[in-house]
């Protein structure tokens, strides 16, 4: 125990081992869901429109179904008179057909009946009398108010594509289809465990020497924004025993363990010697500030992550390691590049040569704002919008230099 780091390797080659990791190790699955459970859901494949919509010609509007030429010249000092025959509701249909002179009193939504091509409102239509007469007040061109059928979505078209993530308005749409269940991309399950001695769960009594875990909770949002399940598996003692235990236990039901804490190689960091025990290591070490103890490996064709312990160095580097694979494996696109954006730098910044370096930024009036707490400050995640990208060969930038920052 308290070996030293394996090799310090390059952010590229990293995310080349992950990425990998990812592809030979996951195994990108589909499941069937109701509709009703579909919210935020990633569809798997392409969706064809199953009906026409509107399934029949319909009327947009509540008055009745006329022949429109029997209409024209209609005006309110010499409206036309036509004799109503029938009357629908939404939901039934009339089985008469309209010839001249006559109409039908329509509801919106209904179908339009035979020999009918347009339907006059009800606000310019007047009922003379018990024997059905009606005044037309206004002549109408055919096709007035009335939807085709299939004019919004024909049979057999493509309505959503694979990859499209379900919102309020896309399942109101699948609903109108009829459809009930559909394909979504299986969320990778994954499970979350915090080590450490000073930690305790946040409805536990504060102790001196000890501290709230934040990590569980930080990491649990993270992979729930990725687009996987997070399953919390509490906090370990840096104990090589209980740390094993918690671990294979966490493994059977879950193809992703990310743990955070003990990732050094000082006394007390088992899990660099339990991975090497029970399966492989792959990455130990990122040339990479904040966020150098950081571990990858697998065990029995599972991914295990290790984060370094300091939220502020584990959020990082969730979300450059490892944020874009779980995107993948659960169907989202690899969305980063929306979230780039170019500001100018408020404050000069000063980096070490030698090692890439993510620092968390601020963006004000259009302006980016290092935030240059130590590592451990907490309330440094609360400030920070973003965070930008300092190459390993830069030392310093002005002030008023345009930089590009990724945002949170
Ligand atoms: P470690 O990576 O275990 O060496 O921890 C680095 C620093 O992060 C130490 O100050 C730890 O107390 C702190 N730390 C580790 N895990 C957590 C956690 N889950 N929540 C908050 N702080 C943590
Ligand atoms: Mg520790």
């Amino acid at each position: 125990m308290g070996t030293e780091f394996l090799k310090i390797i390059e952010v590229d080659e990293a995310k080349k081992i992950i990425e990998n990791l990812f592809k030979e190790n996951y195994e990108v699955k589909s499941e069937n869901i109701s509709i009703a459970n579909s919210y935020n859901r990633v569809i798997s494949k392409n969706i064809d429109s199953t009906i026409d919509l509107p399934p029949f010609d319909k009327a947009l509007k509540d008055g009745y179904a006329i022949k429109a030429e029997d209409s024209f010249g209609a005006t309110e000092e010499n409206p036309k008179i036509l004799k109503c025959i029938d009357s629908v509701k939404a939901g039934s249909f009339s089985n008469k057909t309209i010839k001249n002179g006559k109409c039908i009193e329509i509801s919106t939504g209904s179908p339009i009946p035979k020999g009918s091509d347009a339907v006059m409102m009800v606000e310019f239509s007047e009922k003379l009398n018990e024997s059905n007469d009606i005044a037309i007040l206004k002549s109408v061109p055919p096709t007035e108010d009335i939807a085709n059928k299939g004019s919004d979505i024909e049979k057999g078209k493509l309505i959503l594509k694979k990859g499209t993530i379900l919102n309020p308005v896309k399942i109101g749409l699948l609903s109108a289809q009829g459809i009930n269940d559909l394909d979504v991309f299986k969320k990778p399950i994954i499970s979350i465990i915090s080590t450490g001695n000073e930690l305790l769960n946040t409805n536990e009594k504060m102790d001196y020497g000890k501290i709230y875990d934040v990590n569980t909770n930080l990491i649990k949002g993270a992979i729930l924004s990725s687009g996987g399940t997070p399953i919390i598996k509490g906090i370990v003692k840096d104990d090589y025993n209980q740390l094993k235990n918690r671990i294979n236990e966490s493994l059977k039901n879950s193809d992703i363990l990310i743990c955070s804490g003990g990732t050094s190689a000082g006394v007390g960091d088992v899990l660099k010697d339990f991975i090497e025990e029970s399966g492989e290591i792959l990455i130990h070490g990122i040339a990479f500030k904040p966020g150098k103890p950081t571990l990858i490996g697998k065990i029995n064709g599972k991914i295990i992550i290790g984060l370094p312990g300091n939220p502020v160095s584990a959020i990082i580097v969730y979300n450059v390691f490892i944020d874009p694979y779980i995107r993948l494996i659960s169907g989202l696109s690899e969305k980063e590049a929306n979230k780039r954006k170019k500001f100018k730098l408020a404050k000069r910044i000063h980096s070490a040569k030698g090692r890439m370096e993510y620092l968390l930024a601020e963006i004000k009036n259009n302006e980016v704002y290092p935030i240059f707490k130590d590592s451990g400050a907490i309330t440094s995640l609360s400030y920070a919008d973003a965070y930008m990208k300092i190459p390993k060969s830069t030392e310093i930038i002005d002030a008023g230099e345009i930089v590009e920052i990724i945002l949170l």
